[in-house]
């Protein structure tokens, strides 16, 4: 078998698999046909066939240099699908097992007093006094962007954030997007690509959003984030070089920990700290109707609960490896990533549907960063952007990546 034809069959497989798993294939715009053929097949049939990819892929000979990056990423999606497989037969991992095999990496281990520190610093900066998370509640039901302004708000985020990407990235004339406005959602926002260089992006109204989350969601959702990265892989390895299995998207692959990773880091590249800053002052706020003079320690707690993030894989991983309950890593939740309980409950409903997925929003954003900031630096812009869409037209996985 040759790379492409083994690349064909690796789409085919995930196809197969997808027949199992409603979640699995996130993205798809390969050939009609071929997804329309897959009748389900049985998983034991499914891990043979990733075996033996495996096992072809292994004994290829050395490809030229421009496809070597290639290989060794379609190697490691294929390990984690078949890894997928054997969990979607019965096999259990814990947690850092599971975001090994499926995503290649994994979390470092953290305590709750490795968080303590953050704690107290934002004891400092938030008014009034006694339970952090009550306290904080209050603060920001001050900032959360009224249901009858959401949609303004958030548009002329994301507007800004593609006039931005623009720039630095060429995108397709024929590029674009549309947004829903949803509910029922263990999620804030999703990206569905749909191909084409098309994006639904749906917006979950559960909950009202808060004004930080407008630009956090319209360059992660979109600008640069899922939308640009989908649109140039299908450009520039579906379309222009004939690699088919990039046509495809396994949620749960090492796909993700650079999709998730990518889109978290590109808001800050799309927005770095001061021009954000003008940007929430001078349009989202009075937009929103929120005080523009309120914007500059709101953006210090942030900043402060940014890193916080790493709660969430914490609780994650003692809730899904058994060593709390539900109710206790709710509350969890609620004294560490200083969620409300509402927001807490929707979090651990995440939990229970995606488990160790929840690594690649901050892990990945880590590694994104730190591989993009050893080659460009932090201050030139345009070099940042350059290795920023260089990555995303061709994909690292995590170890790829010198994690
Ligand atoms: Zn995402």
């Amino acid at each position: 078998m040759t790379l492409n034809q083994i690349a064909e069959a690796y789409v085919k497989l995930v196809l197969a698999v997808g027949q199992h798993d409603g979640s699995y294939v996130d993205a798809y715009y390969g050939p009609a046909e071929w997804q329309t053929d897959t009748a389900k097949r049985a998983l034991t049939d499914l891990l043979s066939d990733a075996d033996q990819l495996l096992q072809q892929l292994s004994t290829l000979s050395a490809p030229p240099a421009d496809q070597r990056l290639r290989q060794d990423f379609l190697m490691l999606q294929l390990t984690s699908v078949r890894a997928y497989i054997n969990q979607l037969s019965g096999t259990h991992l814990s947690f850092d097992e599971e975001s090994i095999a499926l995503y290649d990496a994994q979390s470092p281990l953290l305590r709750e007093a490795d968080f303590d520190l953050i704690l107290a610093e934002l004891d400092q900066l938030l008014p009034g006094e006694g339970d952090l998370n009550a306290r904080l509640s209050t603060y920001h039901r001050g900032f959360e962007i009224p249901r009858d302004k959401l949609d303004a708000v958030f548009t002329a985020a994301i507007n800004e954030s593609r006039a931005r990407t623009k720039k630095y990235i060429s995108l397709p004339d024929e590029e674009d997007f549309k947004i829903e406005y949803v509910k029922d959602q263990v999620w804030s926002a999703y990206n569905w690509y749909q191909g084409n260089s098309y994006s639904l992006i749906q917006v979950n109204t559960d909950f009202p959003m808060f004004i930080s989350r407008a630009i956090d969601l319209a360059s992660h959702e979109g600008y640069p984030g899922h939308h640009v990265f989908n649109l140039l892989m299908e450009k520039h390895l579906v379309n222009d070089k004939g690699w088919m299995e990039y046509c495809i998207y396994p949620l749960y692959s090492p796909m993700s920990f650079l999709a998730e990773g990518s889109a978290n880091y590109g808001i800050s590249v799309a927005f770095p700290e001061v021009e954000r800053l003008q940007f929430e002052k001078g349009v989202l706020f009075p937009l929103a109707g929120i005080d523009p003079a309120q914007a500059d320690l709101y953006y210090r707690v942030q900043a402060v609960l940014q890193k916080l993030s790493y709660a969430g894989n914490m609780v994650a991983k003692r809730y899904l490896d058994g060593e709390v309950d539900r109710l206790a890593a709710i509350k969890l939740l609620m004294k560490y990533a200083l969620s409300d309980e509402k927001r807490s409950t929707q979090r651990v409903a995440f939990i229970e549907k995606n488990r160790s997925y929840v690594i690649n929003y901050n892990l990945g954003q880590d590694v994104v960063k730190n591989y993009i900031e050893q080659r460009a630096g932090k201050v030139d812009e345009p070099h940042r952007w350059q290795v920023f869409t260089d990555l995303l037209m061709c994909p690292r996985t995590a170890s790829m990546m010198g994690q």
